[in-house]
């Protein structure tokens, strides 16, 4: 049955049906693996009464194959139609072929926030002296910034029209082989994902939520970015919710006042040292684009490295939402089913949470723990852990199913 949104709200069926996509490369490795735990969760967490129906949609080199085109319409429409979907890494042709198929889903499904959680689960390798301090979830703007696509060859005319128009129209010097490209952040792009944050960290009990930008240097982009979302803790909505670190520190002698969530900013690369320095004190992180591609890779190997990291994209206003693996297809090991299928499971456990099914999320990440902890890995792991027992991803997978407790 469609999951269906009424009045704002998303209502999930007992058996939702979630189109996913299977993805290329090694995609075909732990995508089948990935939808047999969460078949093996959902069943367990709810004795029966709950099951996905999983509908195969097209994307990537399989649907070039059958449908002539990487991307079919058919795909966009139905992921949605039916509100919420999962994927599985899809590649991307260097220098020509065709653009991003992970970025065009993100922009023609306006799916503003890129959704990165970043805990660490134990057992697993880290550089950190104590990973178990990061417990972070990084809201990444997805469709403005640097990343928007608005840009110019250097020896092109388009480039050599931006260039006269700000030299001379805006007195700007530029040099003549400079190739363009536009910097947009708006209002409206700031305010939601502010808001999602917000409501993302009062939703689950979260202590803060921090701005991350360079508005130092660029103040109208993502200067704008930080007092948009600055100004959130005066709206009606928030601000008996909401208060800023500065009033913590002048009005209330330092110390939060009781149930409110205290909303930070920090410039982005004092940022990177705090997150190794002082893991502990940051909680939900808002960030535009280029800022949070950064961070968030960085963030994931502080615990383990992407190989672990889970990921969504998500529209909090149509509720429109496709979970994916953070990393790759990494064709060099397709096939061989070796890989780690964590990611894509981990990206599962937090569709769970998104339809209301936290339990199932638990439950998931307990068995993967779980399996760690006996050391029962897939070769990334293997290499690091002493003494490990090298398992395939479906090896993996099954012992994950056989760790699964209610
Ligand atoms: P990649 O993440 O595919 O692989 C880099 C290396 O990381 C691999 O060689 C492997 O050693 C390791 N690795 C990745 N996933 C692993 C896993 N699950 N288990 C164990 N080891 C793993 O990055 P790449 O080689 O730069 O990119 C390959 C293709 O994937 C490109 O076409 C790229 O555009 C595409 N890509 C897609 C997505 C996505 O679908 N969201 C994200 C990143 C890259």
């Amino acid at each position: 049955m469609k999951i269906t949104v009424e009045n704002g709200k998303m209502i999930v069926p007992d058996n939702p049906t979630i189109p996913y996509i299977v993805g290329d490369g090694i995609g075909k490795d732990i995508t089948p693996v990935a939808l047999k735990v969460f078949d093996a969760a959902v069943e367990k967490a709810f004795g029966g009464k709950k099951k996905i129906e999983w509908m195969k949609i097209l994307a990537g080199e399989e649907a070039i194959e059958k449908k002539g085109e990487p991307l079919p319409q058919e795909t966009i429409d139905t992921i949605r139609e039916y509100t919420v979907a999962i994927k599985g890494p899809l590649t991307t042709p260097v220098g020509g072929g065709y653009r991003s198929l992970n970025v065009t889903l993100r922009q023609v499904l306006d799916l503003f926030v890129c959704l990165r959680p970043v805990k660490y689960l134990k057992g697993v390798p880290s550089p950190m002296k104590h990973p178990e301090l990061l417990d972070i979830v990084v809201f990444r703007e997805n469709t403005e910034d640097v990343y928007a696509g608005i840009e110019w060859p250097y020896d092109t005319a388009e480039a050599a029209e931006v260039r006269n128009f700000l030299k001379n129209k805006m007195n700007v010097k530029l040099r003549d082989d400079s190739g363009i490209g536009i910097k947009p952040i708006s209002v409206f792009g700031s305010e939601r994902i502010g808001r999602a944050a917000i409501d993302y960290a009062l939703k689950y009990g979260r202590k803060s939520v921090t701005v991350v930008h360079k508005g130092n240097i660029m103040k109208y982009t993502e200067g704008l970015f930080k007092n948009v979302i600055y100004a959130l803790a005066d709206a009606p909505e928030y601000k008996d919710k909401v208060v800023t670190e500065e009033r913590v520190t002048k009005e209330f002698g330092g110390k939060v006042p009781e149930g409110k969530i205290v909303l930070k900013n920090r410039i982005a690369d004092a940022m990177f040292q705090q997150l190794l320095l002082r893991p502990s004190e940051y909680d939900i992180i808002v960030t535009p684009n280029l800022n949070g591609d950064y961070l968030s890779d960085a963030a994931a190997a502080q615990v383990g490295g992407l190989g672990m990291a889970p990921g969504g994209n998500i529209n909090f206003n149509t509720h429109v939402a496709l979970f994916e693996a953070t990393h790759g297809s990494a064709p060099k090991h397709a096939g061989k089913n070796e890989v780690n299928p964590s990611s894509l499971i981990l990206s599962g456990a937090e569709m769970f949470q998104y339809l209301g099914w936290d339990k199932v999320k638990y439950m998931i990440i307990d068995a993967i723990e779980k399996t760690i902890a006996q050391k029962y890995v897939t070769y990334d792991l293997a290499r690091q852990i002493e003494g490990a027992t090298k398992v395939s991803t479906s090896e993996f997978g099954d012992r994950i199913i056989e760790n699964l407790e209610a």
